[in-house]
């Protein structure tokens, strides 16, 4: 059966038909800037329905917590004016066909657990305008009661740090997600965003990706701690960047030998929240 798998995230709206894991007729538009219920539903209406023909059951990916196919945001800011959005009600009316949804760095997850050359138990990690996780262990995808399962961007990596979009001070996304390395940019890198500090050889420049690197090494830490993870796969904008995963494979060599674990890039550079939300459709793994 063809699934048209939809990603909505904080800047595009992504759809495409999935059949196995080859996909076709991908298209995108930018999320409504104005952020409303009303604004969505339109771009979605747009978005998918001349792929609903084609396909026999909708699988989505989304920004926020998921939970009984609600979206509620944990960071209003990557998507505001929509919180408790009915996104599989919506969906199931537009299209008239069976609808699931997840979280999007769940999905990402499920996609890159498929992907690896052995299915030990893993944790990814989105690098990206915010830091999103998910969580496979013992071949299920860990999404949690409330669908908060995975959310390992708000976790706390400095009690003094800068207050984070979910209301916290000194989340992992505050200080290492390219939203929080530009937030933090000050003088000469002020009003850039993390691309452009990426391309400064400045110690400013350098001190804002090494802090966000040793970040995330501590939290790859934490999540050996609790998960015993096998692996842990690196994704996103940021953890993508030229020179950035060997900076946080540098900072957690410098952890107790208990804390070590192996880091692989991304298999998918784009798109692992359309596959895994198709992927995630079709099997039993939630
Ligand atoms: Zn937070």
């Amino acid at each position: 059966m063809t699934t048209l798998a939809i990603d909505i995230g904080g800047t595009k709206l992504a759809a495409a038909l999935v059949e196995g894991d080859v996909m076709s007729m991908r298209r995108a538009c930018p999320t409504p800037g104005s952020r409303t219920p009303g604004a969505l539903e339109e771009a979605l209406r747009a978005l998918v329905l001349p792929l609903v023909k084609h396909a026999g059951r909708v699988a989505v990916a989304s920004t926020g917590i998921i939970h009984n196919g609600v979206l509620t945001s944990i960071n209003p800011a990557n998507l505001g004016g929509l919180e408790h959005f009915p996104l599989v009600a919506f969906l199931e009316a537009a299209t008239q066909l069976p609808v699931m949804a997840v979280n999007d760095a769940q999905a990402a997850a499920w996609a890159e657990f498929c992907a690896l050359p052995e299915r030990d138990d893993m944790v990814f990690l989105t690098v990206s305008t915010g830091v999103g996780g998910g969580v496979v262990l013992n071949g299920k995808l860990q999404t949690g009661s409330g669908g908060l399962a995975g959310h390992l961007g708000h976790t706390l990596a400095d009690p003094a740090g800068p207050l984070c979009g979910c209301g916290r001070r000194g989340c992992v996304e505050a200080i290492a997600s390219g939203r929080g390395i530009a937030a933090q940019a000050q003088g000469e890198l002020a009003g850039l965003d993390a691309k452009a500090i990426f391309s400064r050889d400045t110690p400013q420049a350098r001190g804002l990706v090494a802090s966000s690197a040793h970040a995330l090494a501590r939290l790859i830490a934490d999540v050996k701690a609790v998960t015993d993870c096998q692996v842990v796969v690196v994704g996103g904008s940021v953890g993508l960047a030229e020179g950035y995963l060997p900076l946080v494979k540098a900072c957690l060599s410098q952890e107790p030998d208990v804390y070590q674990v192996p880091l692989r890039a991304a298999h998918y550079r784009h798109d692992a929240g359309l596959l895994g939300a198709a992927l995630l459709a079709t099997g039993d793994a939630l």
